[in-house]
């Protein structure tokens, strides 16, 4: 028997699938999708196998042999396996990459094989039934030396679930377990009394309540329920009474315990007309594309609950993506009410254990629904229902490192492979999918009204120049000055918003205008008010707050531009009795600190939620009737073509916070530019216009949706070797691609340096370039040589989202 590996060690070289003999022993357990350990050069690797076979071109004697198996169940289904492949094309990533992103990062990690035992040991065939006398769990080295048979026998004990294989993840990953007491099953209860003296009182008491309880408690709760202490346990150990036993927990990652059920809302007439055509195409078992556009609060999550209902009854599974799940605890909360443990939790707040604890969770089928950040659409599951992806505009979706791929392209893999609708939700649609909407590619469902008739929030835009030339210098306009104070003595809640993004403080000399700046990126460095330092957030170098001006010695350097905790000292000062929460990523860097801080918000203990992007999503409460935009315009400016829409769509979610229940919302956004469209736009509450003008822009400009990207990027120490190999780069694309297509550049980035690398890009637009991704391979095959040593770096990205 044979096996096709492919191996931990991406560079291009080794991308591809290597043959090994399989010793005979391991037969019985080989499977294509299980971890394998391959010798490789001098080194043993890990890899996985593709597929299972019984020739080679390799002559026999040449083959190596497989050193050992990870794995007792495949890690990746055949489904997984082909989508493994299919991102390796259309992402031009190594195809290990491809492998390891759709698995939980413990299982890269050294890991301890161990069989464990699920059963009574009796259950067991008898020839593995010694292993397992004296202990639950037995390394897989034990068997290593092991004729065939026995292994045959645990490959079905295996199958049967009597037993499991287990990895002892090193260090973080490690399963978590508990002690348990168990009654040893050959003493009755009575025969049990017999044996411990009538003045053992403590052990009686313990013997006879284990008995009550089937037999079984965890040890520390025993000894707490009785009031004693571990040495009465002791006492019936050593009597042969009882053994202890460890079980692995999961690790909970929710903070709430006890979700109370809800139950399905009665839909509204508009939701019906967007839940049937999803219905048929589940009960059609027909994969279908939908885009739900449905404005903030339209019940768009209540339609998602009630399709992964009918998913769940056809014993069918589901995926629901939702950006940055950490941050919206109230989300999660409505998914765990409607469908208690049968949902897993993916997200990157979570340790690398409890990463670990939810994907085995789907991989033991234990739960049918995942909710998670991008990665959860890489889940385990063998008969998907339903997909949904959740703000599918949002740009988290798209991963920026290899494998570079979008989670909405892999949900129409998943979704083809299952025949299964996938529903792709936003009140604000990525312009991409609105215009395959609009096409029919995607079928297009609306809900244009909130729930029960509830209104928009009305919205005031304040031109802040207006404000300066009328003299008022403070961060707030007085319309929403009015408003907060307003709010404060109606009890009333409200919640301010700063788009943090590219409004970062900054470090500047009144005297000479120095900014200070990164010495390894042409970047400015931010103030940190928590340590009093300077930081560079893109290679993380950091430097004390200087006293003096670096540049001409003046003392009077300040830092300036409005970070959260700026607004908080100004609210403190002009709003002295509004108790103000602030969330950013100083605030809630603990763990638990997101839910913690919005829980107070939701019980009213503060009349202020400030925050930045997190706070735009998912928030959802009753008492909310004003939302402040302080700086809408900060990151319009920005050197990408999708800044207007990232402005556009951020401001209608954030909107969307105000008004959701009885109370009416009001909305004030603070701008300099007040008649740009993306800003006019959000205060008619109107996607469709703002599509339109967007679309015309687009157009213009020659991009997504009428032009397909590619981008490049180039860096190096040395600034001449970088522009070298950006030109060559460049000629060769201009010679091979059809002359229809557009090759921009080479040109600087707009980040000119990181970490002391010089940085060059280019930009591929094109309308169909079948034999691009081939061109694209030959130029990463011709520098491989320097990218693998480290010193070139030439990145590839099919679909940019990011162009600094
Ligand atoms: P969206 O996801 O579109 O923002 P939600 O699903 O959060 O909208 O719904 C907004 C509010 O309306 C929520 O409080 C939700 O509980 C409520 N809601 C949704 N559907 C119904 C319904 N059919 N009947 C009554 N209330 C509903
Ligand atoms: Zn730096
Ligand atoms: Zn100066």
């Amino acid at each position: 028997m044979i096996v096709e590996v492919v191996v931990d060690v991406p560079t291009m070289q080794t991308d591809r699938r290597y043959d090994y003999l399989v010793p005979e022993r391991l037969e019985s357990i080989i499977e294509s999708g299980l971890r394998v350990v391959v010798p490789f050069g001098p080194r043993k690797v890990q890899g996985f196998v593709l597929a299972v076979k019984h020739e080679s071109s390799v002559k026999k004697g040449k083959l190596k042999e497989l050193a050992d198996v990870l794995d007792g169940k495949p890690v990746l289904t055949q489904e997984l396996l082909e989508l493994g492949e299919w991102l390796t094309d259309e992402t031009l990533c190594f195809q290990v990459s491809a492998y390891q992103a759709m698995l939980p990062a413990a299982m890269r990690t050294k890991v301890i094989k161990q069989l464990r035992l699920l059963t009574e040991v009796d259950k067991l065939p008898s020839a593995i039934r010694p292993y397992f006398q004296t202990q639950d769990a037995i390394t897989w080295e034990t068997l290593a030396n092991e004729r065939k048979e026995v292994l045959q026998h645990v490959k079905s004990a295996l199958n049967e679930q009597l037993l499991e294989w287990t990895y002892v993840v090193e260090d973080k990953g490690r399963k978590k377990t508990e002690r348990i007491t168990v009654q040893l099953s050959h003493v009755n209860k009575d025969e049990g009394l017999e044996q411990i003296p009538k003045r053992a009182k403590k052990q009686r008491d313990m013997w006879l309540f284990l008995a009550e309880q089937g037999g079984r408690y965890p040890s520390l709760s025993l000894i707490e329920a009785l009031e004693t202490t571990r040495a009465t346990l002791k006492g019936l150990m050593d009597k042969g009474l009882v053994k202890e036993i460890e079980e692995e927990v999961y690790r909970d990652p929710f903070l709430e315990k006890d979700v109370e059920r809800t139950e399905p809302l009665p839909l509204t007439i508009a939701q019906q007309n967007v839940a049937t055509p999803i219905a048929r195409s589940i009960e059609e078992n027909r994969h279908e594309p939908f885009l739900l556009h449905g404005v903030t609060g339209s019940g768009k999550t209540e339609i998602y609950l009630q399709a992964i209902n009918r998913v769940l009854a056809k014993g069918k599974q589901a995926i629901v993506l939702v950006p940055e799940i950490s941050l919206t605890p109230q989300m999660v909360h409505r998914f765990r009410s409607r469908f208690g443990s049968k949902v897993a939790v993916m997200h990157s707040g979570l340790s690398v254990g409890e990463k670990y604890d939810e994907w085995r969770k789907i991989h033991r089928r234990e739960v049918q629904v995942v909710v998670g950040a991008r990665s959860a659409i890489f889940a385990p599951f063998e008969n998907l229902g339903i997909i949904i992806i959740d703000e599918e505009h949002e740009s988290t979706y798209k991963q920026e490192e290899a494998p570079r791929y979008h989670a909405r392209d892999v949900a129409m893999f998943r979704g083809r492979y299952h025949r299964c609708p996938v529903i792709l939700g936003s009140a604000t649609p990525a312009l991409e999918s609105y215009a395959r909407a609009k096409k029919g590619v995607y079928t297009l469902l609306s809900l244009t009204e909130r729930v029960n008739d509830r209104p928009m929030p009305t919205v005031e835009v304040v031109d802040m120049r207006e404000e300066l030339r009328g003299g008022n210098r403070s961060m707030f306009s007085e319309a929403l000055f009015s408003k907060l104070k307003q709010r404060l003595e109606r009890g009333e809640q409200s919640v301010l918003f700063l788009n943090r993004r590219g409004y970062s403080t900054f470090v500047m000399c009144r005297d000479c205008g120095y900014v200070a700046t990164c010495e390894h990126c042409d970047i400015s460095l931010t103030y940190h008010r928590s340590n009093h330092s300077l930081k560079c957030h893109y290679c993380g170098h950091e430097e004390p707050m200087p006293k003096v001006c670096k540049s001409c010695g003046s003392e009077h350097i300040r830092f300036f531009g409005s970070g959260t905790q700026k607004v908080e000292e100004e609210l403190t000062k002009v709003l002295p009795e509004a108790r103000v929460i602030r969330m950013d990523v100083d605030t809630t860097r603990k763990k638990g600190a997101h839910e913690q801080l919005l829980k107070q918000f939701g019980q009213g203990e503060a009349d202020i939620l400030l925050g930045t992007q997190m706070i735009a999503k998912g928030l959802d409460f009753p008492n909310i009737t004003l939302v402040g935009i302080l700086a809408a315009d900060a990151m319009l400016h920005l050197p990408d073509f999708r800044a207007t829409e990232r402005t556009f769509q951020l401001l209608s979610q954030v909107s969307g916070r105000a008004g959701r229940h009885t109370l009416p919302g009001e909305v004030v956004v603070q701008t300099y530019s007040p008649d740009h469209y993306s800003i006019e736009l959000v205060k008619q509450h109107d996607y469709l216009s703002y599509f339109e003008t967007e679309m015309m822009y687009r157009r213009q400009g020659g991009y997504p949706p009428y032009y397909y990207l590619t981008l490049i990027h180039i860096s190096h120490s040395q600034i001449t070797k970088v522009i070298d190999v950006s030109e060559k780069i460049v000629r060769f694309l201009r010679e091979q691609l059809d002359d229809r297509a557009i090759v921009l550049g080479p040109v600087v980035s707009p980040i000119a340096r990181i970490n002391d690398r010089y940085r060059y890009q280019c930009l591929i637009k094109y309308k169909n370039e079948p034999e691009l991704s081939r061109i694209l391979r030959e130029i990463r095959q011709h520098f491989l040589q320097e990218t693998s040593r480290g010193e070139l770096q030439v990145n590839i990205d099919r679909q940019p989202y990011l162009f600094m």
